[in-house]
């Protein structure tokens, strides 16, 4: 999606226009970026999606904080009198390391609804980080393979397990470039990263380790018990528990977006004239929004991890 302002084409997580916009870097954000040597965006974001660009400003831009993950940010523009905010992926509520998205009002709001069906109605964060902690303590003797997606959720998840547990996962090689940009912005992670003489130590005991939902099955998990001869359980960090579940023994619906709730309220902050959904199915939301205020939509396809 492409937004004018004074003289310029702004590409909204699309690399094919004058000057870009990385909200944050997910993958599924950042297409076109890497031939393009100026981006609107944060340092944090750029280093973690190996961008080279440098993170420019423009004027009538000004850059909101999101709360999805390090680095995530909202556009707030002005042009010609007319505003508007493009939320990226945002969460309303302040996470373990990040605080939660800042809104600023505008005529137009460009909103992510990934959780935009009422069925998603995720529980307080702190009571999740409780829920997991509660299942790792309970299941001290065992080795405990979660699922969480590399960037983001794996350091929200190390942050829960070092805060709440006093526990040092063993996490997956492909979340390290990650991991050391998040410390060097200041989150510090206790983690071990796997394949390292640390590593194999711990895995002599019972532990405690993180990888891809793709990997942390019930399967793999009853690999890991056959092989280390002790009790073995996996476990899925997503909104999506609240809906799929497959092959694991556990589930918790931890979540960096918002949930049907959340994004309903972020609107009537917003108090925008004209509301567009990206990222997921707005339907919901926009039958629930005319209801009640008969404002302007648009609703626009999409996903986002
Ligand atoms: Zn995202």
């Amino acid at each position: 999606m492409l937004l004018p302002v004074r003289g310029k084409s702004i590409g909204l997580d699309k690399g094919k226009c004058d000057l870009p916009f990385l909200s944050h870097a997910h993958g599924d954000h950042t297409s076109g970026m890497k031939s393009k040597e100026k981006i609107i965006s944060t340092e944090a974001t750029l280093e973690l999606a190996r961008l080279k660009a440098s993170a420019v400003s423009h004027p009538g831009t000004e850059l909101l904080n999101a709360g999805h993950i390090l680095g995530s940010t909202q556009l707030w523009a002005e042009s010609d009198g007319y505003t508007t905010l493009y939320t990226g992926d945002f969460r309303v509520r302040d996470g373990i390391y990040t605080k939660g998205a800042t809104p600023k009002e505008a005529d137009r709001l460009i909103i992510e609804c990934t959780y935009g069906d009422p069925s998603f109605s995720f529980p307080p964060l702190e009571e999740t980080y409780s829920q997991i902690s509660r299942w790792v303590k309970s299941n001290s003797n065992a080795i405990l393979v979660f699922g969480a997606y590399n960037l983001g959720k794996a350091q929200e998840l190390v942050k829960i397990l070092n805060e709440y547990c006093g526990v040092s996962p063993i996490v997956a090689q492909e979340s390290e470039h990650f991991n050391q940009v998040y410390e060097k912005h200041g989150v510090k992670l206790d983690r071990i990263v796997v394949g390292t003489e640390e590593a194999e130590e711990e895995m002599r005991g019972p532990f405690v380790a993180i990888t891809t939902p793709r990997i942390a099955k019930r399967s793999f998990a009853s690999k890991l018990s056959r092989a280390f001869n002790r009790p073995a359980y996996s476990a899925l960090i997503s909104g999506w528990v609240q809906k799929y579940r497959s092959n694991v023994d556990t589930g918790f619906p931890l979540s960096d977006h918002s949930d049907f709730n959340d994004i309903l309220s972020y609107v009537d902050l917003v108090n925008p004239k004209e509301v567009v959904f990206v990222h997921g199915d707005g339907s919901h939301l926009m039958r629930a929004l005319n209801k009640r205020k008969g404002t302007l939509f648009a609703s626009l396809g999409g996903s986002s991890p």
